[in-house]
């Protein structure tokens, strides 16, 4: 019996967002088993910092800043990666944002703003490297949810809303990629301290709720996410498709 591999040496990584929080974590995770990566945002500073410091890390790292909500943008990535590395094997689709409003005084531009990013940017850079991975017959896809694609909780309209459907549209892309030899999931975090996170958790009262609906009463760290990522990156996944697979402490299993 073929036993797989976590093994990631000579394929390429693509994660959007990867210039801090989850994104910066995975990309350094993919890189500790061996994938190229490349990572995006739209802070450029924060781009070439991240950059450097996976390359200090030993890993093949580059960066090329991208916002994920304009086309011509993405299509000007893809090209990029493939022309300097011949094909992309994993895609991380993380750029992500948050407002936390009640729902009275969610505004319009609150909506439209936090629809666009998480669940216009996750489609349109899907749709990109998809295309890509159906000619090579090979592909990895990992949506980033979160547990909000799955329970509701208060405060959270638009980002629910988006992560509901990142997670409807892992479903519908499993079953049209799979004859393509390409699998298509996504991961849910709970809490993971993040610069996105970072004021929330720092209210006591708040963490204190927070640490107390997971089972493990415990945020997460970055590193709760590396080997989730790595496994759904690598040929050790390779009959997982069309799952959301919650990384959450226990939060949604009660
Ligand atoms: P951070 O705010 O720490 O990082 C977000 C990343 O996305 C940054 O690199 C940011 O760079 C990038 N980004 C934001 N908007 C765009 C855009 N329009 N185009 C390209 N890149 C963009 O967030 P987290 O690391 O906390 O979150 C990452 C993902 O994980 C998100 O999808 C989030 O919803 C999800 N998640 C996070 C949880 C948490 O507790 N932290 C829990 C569950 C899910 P820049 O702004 O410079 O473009």
């Amino acid at each position: 019996m073929d036993i797989p591999t976590f093994d990631l040496t000579g394929r390429t990584a693509l994660v959007t967002g990867g210039s801090k929080g989850i994104g910066f974590g995975m990309a350094y995770a993919l890189g500790a088993y061996g994938a190229r990566v490349v990572i995006t945002s739209r802070g450029e500073e924060e781009g070439w910092a991240a950059e450097e410091q996976l390359q200090e890390a030993g890993f093949d790292a580059a960066y090329l800043p991208c916002d994920v909500t304009k086309k011509e943008q993405i299509d000007g990535l893809v090209a990029e990666t493939v022309a300097r590395y011949g094909s992309i094997d994993i895609l991380v689709n993380n750029a992500g944002m948050n407002i936390r409003k009640p729902l009275i005084e969610v505004e319009e531009s609150d909506w439209d703003r936090v629809l666009s990013v998480n669940l216009k940017g996750i489609f349109l850079v899907g749709q990109a490297v998809a295309k890509q991975m159906m000619e090579q017959r090979y592909g990895k896809i990992i949506n980033i949810s979160s547990i909000l694609g799955t329970i509701g909780m208060p405060y959270q309209t638009s980002y629910a809303a988006s992560k509901g459907g990142i997670n409807q549209l892992t479903k519908v892309w499993a079953e049209e990629l799979a004859p393509y030899n390409i699998t298509v999931n996504a991961l849910g975090p709970a809490y993971i301290r993040t610069p996105m996170t970072e004021e929330w958790l720092n209210d006591p009262e708040r963490y204190r709720q927070i640490i107390n609906a997971t089972m493990q009463k415990r945020v997460g760290e970055l590193s709760d996410l590396s080997g989730p990522v790595v496994f759904l990156a690598s040929d050790a996944s390779s009959y997982v498709t069309g799952q959301i697979l919650n990384i959450d402490g226990g939060w949604t299993a009660r």
